[in-house]
């Protein structure tokens, strides 16, 4: 009785019922074996790789079995929120279609089991809080910082568990009246919760990666409800996936050591567990030591998900590419299936590695550069078009200036049966095709020694017998005729059997040409540009090389 009368004083101001609430999160109806997922990140400013990851196992675990998938904000600890934190999670997952089904939005929450940020849900977690607190389970805490430092220190000295537990947890000792009368007193306090663990005891525990697990029982009477009144993670987590009706939890393996915590918490308050799959950390190569460590947020701009956006790659790169680290067998499905939806493949916890997905940069970009293949021109153009308006103002006000022109350089080499693979990201494009621009033009006429003496000589020429009429056969034919009033052997073949007799072959004219026009040594099919430039600018820029040469 003195427990309600506590629990009446401290919660005064709620009027919610546990049956409203109860009431107002029915069992979700959904099929037979549909599974509930969320991402739940905190507000901290920094979205990054380990979140999209996560993000990717939720949403398939979910949308595979036509369930649900939401986003819910913990925005529980004011200390590391920044301001327009909820605005960048969001806009960071937007840019990478993961289609929440409910959640918080840019706008409204979106579903019926909100609100989904969990400052917004305070009186709900303290009608549960007042449960524990009427059965004994929960009790306010008066120590101070001081009390739980020096405690701390007598812990270390004595080379005892840390926390606040069995004799340490002091407040747990004190009658129902002192806490009322130190309340009254007007004492601050936060709310703890009583633990009847012992480490002692092992609790038998099935993660959905890493197996079968023992893990110890939690002894520890953590904070439940800070002073300010805002719960803690683990007590909200609890609390909400109980209520949103999360089936599966996908969460970082740093959760496993208060895993234990959770598993006595969901008893207490008689809710039924969701299932639990921590995911390892991700890892990477060190570069200078050779060594496998995790991907820092110091020295890795790569595991901010900014990083992604900013660079320009393809949405549908970095999903293929989580999705090799995901599940083992990705790789094979896709080498047998080259062109069907990332979305066909069957997502499994059953192929997931339970160590650290090792992070390959490399690979990320090989892959991109296949994605991007066989992107159709007219899509890359439309995705070039969007990211350059954002990243690079400059080349996109060229780029989009004549939509054709770009458009039908894009689809240079695309489209066969082997399309090119020359970009792996969008800010490599004005790398790529910049040189067409007369406005960026930046020439290089660089040549070897030989092809330097006759340059000039055989682009007068060429001027001469370039007709952009000619098909691609006719045009090639021209050069290698062209190839031997200049010394050079009009086939490879020739000059091969006897290099002696030639300065070189008609690859080194085009080279020469490709050079005069591109000002560059590498470029696309050389007859497809000229085609794109079309004749007058092709003569203006043979006319500019050989004024420079
Ligand atoms: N807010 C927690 C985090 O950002 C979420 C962990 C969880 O998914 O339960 O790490």
């Amino acid at each position: 009785m003195d427990y309600k009368k506590l629990s009446d004083l401290i919660f005064s101001d709620v009027k919610l019922t546990k049956e409203e609430i109860l009431n107002k999160y029915p069992q979700r109806q959904l099929k037979e074996g549909a599974k509930v997922t969320r991402i739940a990140p905190s507000p901290t400013g920094f979205m990054h790789l380990g979140n999209l990851y996560g993000a990717i196992i939720d949403e398939r675990l979910a949308h595979q079995s036509e369930g649900i998938f939401y986003l819910r904000i913990e925005d529980t600890d004011k200390k590391r929120e920044v301001e327009n934190g909820v605005e960048t999670i969001i806009k960071a997952f937007d840019g990478f279609n993961l289609n929440f089904d409910e959640g918080a939005t840019l706008g409204d929450d979106l579903g019926n089991y909100g609100p989904y940020r969990q400052r917004q849900r305070q009186e709900t977690y303290k009608v549960f809080v007042s449960e524990l607190l009427e059965k004994g389970l929960a009790y306010p805490c008066f120590c101070t910082e001081e009390t739980l430092i020096s405690m701390r220190e007598k812990q270390g000295e004595s080379k005892e568990n840390f926390g606040y537990y069995a004799d340490y947890a002091t407040c747990s000792k004190l009658f129902v009246e002192e806490m009322i009368a130190k309340i009254e007193s007007g004492l601050p306090y936060v709310i703890r919760f009583r633990s009847s663990g012992s480490i002692e005891n092992k609790v038998k525990f099935e993660d959905l990666v890493k197996g079968k697990l023992e893990v110890t029982e939690n002894d520890q009477h953590v904070v439940i409800l800070k002073a300010d009144g805002i719960p803690t993670y683990h007590f909200a987590h609890v609390v909400d996936d109980y209520l949103m009706g999360t089936t599966h939890v996908v969460r970082g393996e740093e959760w496993l050591a208060t895993l234990p915590i959770h598993i006595e918490l969901f008893n207490a308050l008689g809710f039924k567990r969701p299932k639990y799959l921590h995911t390892a950390h991700l890892m990477k190569i060190d570069e200078e030591t050779g060594n496998k460590r995790k991907l820092s947020k110091r020295k890795d701009p790569e595991l901010a998900l900014d990083f992604y956006h900013e660079q320009g790659f393809p949405v549908s790169s970095v999903i293929e590419y989580l999705m090799t680290l995901l599940n083992s067998n990705f790789e094979d499905f896709r080498r047998a299936n080259p062109d069907v939806s990332v979305n066909d493949f069957e997502f499994t916890t059953k192929k997931m590695s339970s160590s650290g997905a090792l992070f390959d940069m490399n690979k990320l970009l090989d892959i991109s550069k296949t994605v991007i293949s066989k992107m159709t021109a007219e899509q890359v153009y439309e995705s070039v078009a969007i990211w350059s308006e954002k990243y690079n103002k400059d080349f996109h006000n060229l780029f989009i200036e004549n939509p054709k022109f770009s458009t039908d350089i894009l689809n240079i080499g695309r489209g066969g049966k082997k399309p090119r693979k020359d970009i792996a990201i969008w800010s490599e494009v004005k790398e790529y095709m910049g040189f067409m621009f007369d406005g960026i033009f930046t020439p290089d006429y660089t040549l070897n020694e030989t092809l330097k003496v006759d340059a000039k000589a055989i682009l007068a020429d060429y001027i001469n017998i370039y007709d952009d009429n000619d098909e691609q056969s006719t045009w090639f034919d021209k050069i290698k005729e062209l190839a031997p009033k200049f010394d050079y052997a009009s086939e490879t073949k020739e000059y091969k059997a006897n290099p002696e007799n030639f300065k070189g072959h008609s690859g080194d004219i085009s080279m020469i040409i490709r050079v005069a026009v591109t000002g560059k040594q590498n470029s696309p099919d050389m007859y497809s540009i000229l085609k794109i430039l079309g004749k007058e600018k092709v003569i203006a820029r043979i006319n500019k090389a050989m004024e420079a040469m």
